[in-house]
């Protein structure tokens, strides 16, 4: 704790960052759970990230990457770490649209552009800046919560449609062979993404600017991008998704199982199921939603409490999307 301490001093003299000392985290979760933090980060340039990570590294302090927080159930008792904020880091814009390519063959039917994402903007804003500007391409994404870095990490999926189906490079943070974080791209390469899982899941490589490919529309279609995607918000507000703080799916889906988790839940009779304020939505068995005040063991107890009903009921074991931390 001294140590974060000098270490959080040590950041504020080298600038480039917010930094905030025993930070409350709640807030910063869309399931409004979780304790403190001694040292949360918000780097506000890609050096200072970088230098964060580097410096966090070599201190021996353990830490984070957060982006909007809509996956995680953050514990009771906090981190004993530094947690580091990336909204700070949220510039969206297009960077190539017709006949201006970079020479890769993106753009060789001459309508589509590419958008340049930090991966601290919000996936909403990214869908709203595509529909006001005529790009199609994002809309089943439009209502999504966080960030194009947390999105890109998870390789979200919505409505069918995966991140991965509309990324072209990705730059990240890797360590190279002396352990120092350093910036690397990849374009995209399906073949290293599947169902939740991207290149990037579960190693502690740091997603930092991705870009999308999009398709630049004339200005005749653009009240059907944007009605587009208005519909998919509405399926999101019809199904519950906002009606109470939660982190959206609890489980994946498995093709083998022949149902969607959250219809394996509801036919064990498990719906508004609940533990201390922590409820399995009495609308949507693979929501679990905090109907008051909620901690992170309520949460885990009651994930817990659907694996083993569900393994004894139908001998299938739940795999966790959300992530405890
Ligand atoms: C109401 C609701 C509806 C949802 N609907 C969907 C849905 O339809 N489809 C879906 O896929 N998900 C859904 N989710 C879950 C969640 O919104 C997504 O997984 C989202 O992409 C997570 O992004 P985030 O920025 O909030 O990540 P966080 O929750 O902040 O982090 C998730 C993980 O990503 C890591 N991470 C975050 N940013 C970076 C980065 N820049 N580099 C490296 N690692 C990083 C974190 O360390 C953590 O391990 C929903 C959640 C809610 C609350």
């Amino acid at each position: 704790m001294n140590n974060l301490r000098e270490i959080a001093q040590k950041f504020k003299t080298k600038g480039g960052f917010e930094v905030l000392e025993n930070a409350a985290m709640a807030d910063r979760f869309s399931f409004k759970i979780g304790g403190t933090t001694p040292l949360l980060l918000e780097p506000l340039t890609e050096d200072a990230f970088l230098y964060a990570v580097n410096e966090l590294k070599n201190d021996g302090i353990a830490y984070f990457i957060l982006g909007g927080g809509t996956n995680i159930v953050f514990s009771d008792d906090g981190f004993d770490g530094a947690v580091i904020s990336t909204l700070k880091l949220n510039k969206i814009e297009e960077i190539t649209s017709r006949g201006t390519g970079t020479g890769t063959d993106f753009n060789a039917d001459g309508e589509t552009a590419v958008i340049s994402c930090q991966c601290g903007a919000l996936m909403n804003t990214l869908v709203n800046f595509c529909t006001r500007n005529g790009y199609s391409g994002l809309e089943q994404f439009c209502g999504l919560p966080g960030t194009v870095g947390g999105a890109s990490y998870m390789n979200a999926r919505c409505f069918d449609r995966e991140i991965s189906d509309v990324v072209r490079k990705i730059e990240y943070f890797t360590k190279n062979d002396a352990g120092t974080y350093e910036k690397r791209e990849m374009m995209m390469d399906k073949s290293s993404w599947s169902y939740k899982i991207s290149p990037f899941t579960g190693t502690d490589d740091i997603v930092f600017r991705v870009e999308f490919s999009v398709k630049k529309e004339n200005e005749a279609k653009r009240s059907e991008i944007a009605e587009k995607a208005a519909g998919y918000m509405k399926q999101r507000v019809d199904k519950g998704h906002f009606k109470f703080p939660c982190a959206g799916s609890v489980f994946k889906n498995n093709r083998d199982f022949g149902a969607p988790s959250g219809q394996i839940i509801d036919e064990a009779g498990l719906k508004g199921y609940s533990i201390g304020d922590a409820q399995i939505a009495p609308w949507h068995g693979n929501i679990i939603i905090n109907t008051g005040k909620a901690g992170s063991k309520d949460v885990k107890a009651l994930v817990d409490y659907i694996k083993a009903q569900i393994k004894e009921e139908k001998g299938f074991e739940l795999e966790e999307e959300i992530i405890f931390k």
